[in-house]
């Protein structure tokens, strides 16, 4: 398939859900409008083949991934999305292929006023650049640097999954129920509605790189440090299910992958941040004006953990 014929393809697809967006794909930008009293939040994430995700992952996964894991960086932020666009390096433009793409890619969406304002192929090996632009009241970005000691740290959803489901990918035509879950929080992340927790969380941040990895940019970020509790992390049925405890607490401390959100809010915010949103959130800590992550059990003793501090991409550096 010849370029054109891709962004032709994507043009009749995707019709415009969005009245701020004055032109979409086919000239030599795309413009949008932004309303008066808005600031963009803009994030750019290119996946590649073999290194952010295994090289025989179908098509439908990969366009799924590279959207939704820049919808989850907007989330947060706070952000609601709006823009997307799509840079595509493939050794081949093969029709089947990229339709799956798309069909992935229109699935991370799902019914949200996302438009897909442009984008751009070429030939080379397989990988993808999203960047995403969502909108949000100027002033109300959720940000890493907002922690303050006395806040708790709740986080959505479950950790760990997508950690389980890489170890199992290779398997993955024998897989139970239980790894065939992980393999899926794996292929096909949640992006979380980060928008309804503007004006509740202090601190925000998704979780891509491993739990430790990710508030440790936080607190950093906050100059605070936090005690977290390991017994309360929440767990799938189906990770306890498959992995023993240690493997367990290895997955949600150090696993990437999840795209879940971690966040930091006053205490007496977390009932209505809870309310806003459509999937479960924990509490897992708080937040302390003394440096440093400390991990403790339920009972408050220290907690040894020896594992990588999350997925370091330059680690030579
Ligand atoms: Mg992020």
């Amino acid at each position: 398939m010849r370029e054109f014929a891709l962004i032709d393809r994507l043009k009749t697809r995707l019709a415009s859900r969005r009245t701020d967006t004055r032109l979409g794909i086919g000239d030599d930008a795309a413009l949008i409008a932004p309303a008066a009293g808005e600031e963009l939040a803009i994030t750019t994430d290119t996946l590649i083949a073999g290194r952010h995700f295994p090289s025989d992952t179908p098509a439908f996964d990969i366009g799924y991934k590279a959207i939704a894991v820049n919808l989850s960086d907007l989330a947060a932020m706070g952000a609601d999305p709006a823009w997307v666009t799509l840079a595509l390096a493939a050794p081949e433009l093969d029709e089947s292929w990229c339709d799956a793409f798309l069909d992935g890619a229109c699935a991370a969406m799902g019914d949200d006023p996302i438009d897909i304002i442009g984008g751009d192929t070429t030939r080379g090996d397989l990988s993808i650049t999203v960047t995403a632009i969502g909108r949000l009241p100027v002033g109300s970005a959720l940000r890493r640097s907002g922690a303050q000691p006395g806040d708790v740290i709740a986080v959505t959803g479950t950790l760990g999954d997508a950690a389980h489901g890489l170890d199992c990918w290779d398997e993955r035509a024998q897989a139970n129920a239980d790894e065939t879950f992980c393999i899926e929080r794996l292929a096909r992340p949640r992006w979380r509605n980060g928008a309804a927790l503007r004006a509740l969380a202090h601190a925000a941040i998704d979780i891509s790189d491993g739990l430790v990895a990710d508030l440790g940019h936080v607190l950093a970020a906050s100059g605070v440090g936090a005690r977290v509790n390991v017994d309360a992390l929440p767990v799938s049925p189906a990770l306890a299910g498959c992995v023993d405890t240690a493997q367990m607490r290895a997955c949600q401390l150090g696993g990437g992958d999840d795209y879940e959100l971690c966040i930091t809010l006053a205490p007496g915010d977390l009932e209505r941040a809870q309310a806003a949103l459509d999937c479960p959130l924990t509490v897992i800590g708080e937040v302390e004006a003394e440096a440093g992550l400390r991990l403790v059990d339920a009972a408050g003793r220290p907690f040894a953990w020896a594992g990588a501090a999350g997925w370091d991409h330059f680690p030579d550096a």
